[in-house]
């Protein structure tokens, strides 16, 4: 279990730095870190929360949020993070479904949560905050006295460890349902493919809600016994000087936070004991890699994957970021992929697959996958067809096993008949040197169907919409009906928490298909 696995790197490396916050300039020990989850899983005890129950956070990372997952586990409750920055009504929607008995919320979060309280007086909510609230008790009040020792609770390895709602660009979120077991093969593949040593340094930034930052590093480093240090929120500056001060051996980001860091000011000194940079979550042009590797002078590694997978899949080493620039890499441990013909009157069959080059759905097969969608069987059973995880990706393997990923089935354009991949055109759109941000959509065209729109983010207010479109052209990558027909040029683009494109966004304030 999650569990065992944290208890024996406390009892192996008990004085050793094991959490550090910046907002509250904590460093605990391993088994100083422990007895604070221990003081917490006891007092959700004399809460009333049993095992099978939820529990879910509205926090940024902090040292609460990591506590509260631990503590979560060493009761067998089910650990339930929700994104802090949906709106009052999609958390309200996520409480009402994930049924929780307590709500850890803070400051920057109280504004969305407090209405919501209100209106679920069965369920307690505590602040990590403010102590002063009609709606909520106050998290270190409740703690308070507890005991340290370790909670009496059996927990097995097919216990549910955690439901996690899916970004849900579309339609309302899901929640994903992981075991301890999942998580346990999940970590140990990573720790493996990062190679990480209790020697490591690795820092969160990237939101510890989403499963890339909490599955694919946080965990990993606790298996191993590497130090964790957390900052409460990104911010390009203080992720610098963070990496600096603290020496920061590894860590992820979201392309886009990666893409921010690159606008900023610093030198390679900066980034000198980062020995890997892991990104992904979302697509990062072929041009931006490039960019990033030079000016941070830090080996990359990319890995792909889902919510519903654990989330990695499959990985693109240090090694391959230059020959293979744009590639998603190949599988990790014990991870099947195959891409498949899709169908239209059906989930695509994982029998029908692909030949090299030959562009497909992505399905997947793997120890992490998991037990469904919350109270959900029908949505389950569609995306399991087969055994065979369906991840509405659309995309391809070259010859030699690498897989490219091109475009969600749902962001695909199709323009007089022919298929548009948007991330085709949007890494053309990044190698021009003065595009800081680039997002492809289609809008409805009398003649075509659909026809492609760019939406950029320019570096100097100089650029125009002449200059890309010579650009394009010149490129001769894209052919003349991938070219886009029209530039907004925008100060930002719309992104989620873990830097995901919200498309549907930009359908929207466009008044065309969501
Ligand atoms: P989520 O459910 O939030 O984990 O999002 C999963 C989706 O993010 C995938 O189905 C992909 O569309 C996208 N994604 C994740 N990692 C990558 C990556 N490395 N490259 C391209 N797209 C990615
Ligand atoms: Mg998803």
């Amino acid at each position: 279990t999650l569990t065992s696995m944290f208890e024996q790197t406390v009892a192996k490396y008990p004085n050793k730095e094991g959490l550090v916050d910046l907002r509250l300039g904590t460093r605990w020990t391993y088994s100083e870190w422990d007895e604070e989850v221990n003081r917490l899983a006891n007092t959700l005890l004399a809460e009333g929360v049993e095992k099978g129950d939820r529990v879910s956070t509205v926090l940024f990372n902090t040292a609460e949020f990591a506590t509260t997952l631990f503590a979560c586990m060493k009761i067998g409750a089910v650990f339930n993070p929700i994104n802090f920055r949906l709106t009052a009504q999609e958390i309200d929607y996520i409480i009402n479904d994930a049924d929780p008995k307590v709500v850890i919320f803070e400051k920057a979060t109280a504004a969305s949560v407090k209405g919501i309280a209100a209106s679920l007086p069965h369920i307690t909510f505590w602040s990590i905050d403010e102590r002063e609230l009609e709606y909520a008790e106050h998290y270190y009040r409740a703690i308070e006295g507890a005991q340290a020792i370790r909670p009496n609770v059996e927990v097995d390895e097919d216990d549910l460890y955690a439901i996690m709602y899916t970004s849900g660009t579309t339609g309302a979120p899901k929640g994903v349902l992981h075991t301890h077991r999942d998580m346990v093969d999940q970590a140990l593949i990573l720790t493996a493919t990062l190679r990480l040593t209790p020697e490591d340094r690795g820092l969160s930034v990237a939101p510890l809600f989403h499963c890339a930052e909490l599955h694919c590093t946080f965990f990993p480093r606790i298996m191993v016994g590497a130090t964790n240090i957390i900052l409460h929120h990104f911010d390009p500056k203080a992720m610098i000087d963070t990496v600096r001060e603290e020496q920061i051996s590894t860590m992820f980001a979201a392309p886009t936070m990666w893409n921010m860091v690159l606008q900023e000011e610093f030198n390679q000194d900066d980034f000198a004991t980062l020995r890997q940079g892991l990104y992904g979550g979302a697509p990062m042009a072929p041009a931006l890699t490039t960019r990033l590797h030079e000016a941070l002078g830090v080996q990359l590694l990319q890995a792909y994957g889902m919510t519903e997978m654990g989330p990695a899949i499959t990985a693109l080493l240090e090694d391959e970021q230059i020959s293979k620039a744009g590639s998603a890499g190949r599988a990790l441990i014990n991870h099947e992929v195959r891409v498949v013909r899709t169908r239209e009157d059906g989930p695509a069959d994982p029998e029908d697959v692909c030949e090299p080059r030959e562009l497909g759905e992505i399905v997947v097969r793997g120890p992490s996958t998991m037990k469904g969608y919350y109270k959900r069987p029908e949505a389950t059973e569609e995306v399991m067809f087969k055994g065979w995880y369906h991840s509405g990706d659309i995309g391809s393997f070259d010859e030699e096993g690498y897989l490219w990923v091109s475009d969600r089935v749902k962001d695909m354009i199709i323009s007089g008949g022919e298929n548009i991949y948007s991330r085709e055109v949007e890494d053309v759109l990044f190698d021009h040197p003065l595009v800081v941000d680039a997002a492809v959509i289609g809008e409805p065209d009398e003649m075509w169907g659909e026809r492609v729109v760019a939406y950029v983010v320019p570096k100097e207010k100089s650029l125009t919409e002449a200059d890309l479109e010579e650009f394009c052209t010149s490129t001769n990558r894209l052919a003349r009906y991938k070219r886009p027909r029209r530039y907004e040029f925008v100060d930002e683009l719309p992104r989620n928490a873990s830097g995901k494109l919200q498309k549907f966004k930009l359908r929207e304030s466009q008044g065309t298909r969501t």
